[in-house]
């Protein structure tokens, strides 16, 4: 399931594919030492603050915007954890949601790493919740993008699609 979803998208080579994939079946018991690799492929040591970070933002059941990761547990600086959020992120680790409306800058483990999904995102409140991506509607999207993008010679390889309207505590 998740090995043809990641088919479908096309969006990672054929070895680092199947390693993803016996990452994820394993229960992701391999997370850290592929968060590990990719970190060491950019000449960047997996601190534990960055450990740290991971965990939080893995362990949370929607992204977490900066406050959040800065109400856990240990203080930790602001500008520290932004710094080591940013070398995540250029190591392909964790995915930052651009802030919108009202609302904060989010973070979330890159989708290579957990699942393909999709957000709504209230532009109210700011919250953001995660939105499965079922089969049939990866399917939709894909080819009346794929028709669209081919128009401009442009090859879609993945994509994002967020909404944006009210939660139900803002409606
Ligand atoms: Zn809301
Ligand atoms: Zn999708």
């Amino acid at each position: 399931m998740v090995l043809a979803e990641f088919r479908f998208l096309g969006c990672t080579r054929e070895g680092e594919l199947e390693g993803t994939v016996a990452t994820l079946t394993g229960m992701k018991a391999g997370l850290d030492e592929l968060v590990g690799r990719r970190l060491r492929s950019r000449g960047q040591r997996y601190t534990p603050l960055r450990k740290a970070l991971v965990r939080k933002v893995r362990a949370a059941a929607h992204p977490l915007a900066i406050h959040d990761i800065l109400a856990s547990g240990k203080r930790l600086a602001q500008s520290s954890v932004y710094r080591n959020l940013v070398v995540l992120e250029q190591a392909g680790v964790i995915r930052r949601l651009a802030a919108t409306g009202s609302g904060f800058a989010r973070y979330e483990l890159a989708e290579d790493l957990t699942e393909h999904h999709h957000h709504l995102i209230c532009t109210s409140c700011g919250s953001v919740e995660d939105l499965p991506a079922p089969v049939g509607l990866e399917r939709t999207v894909q080819k009346a993008t794929a028709a669209l993008a081919s128009r401009r010679g442009f090859r879609v390889r993945a994509h994002r699609v967020d909404m944006l309207g009210l939660c139900s505590r803002c409606d």
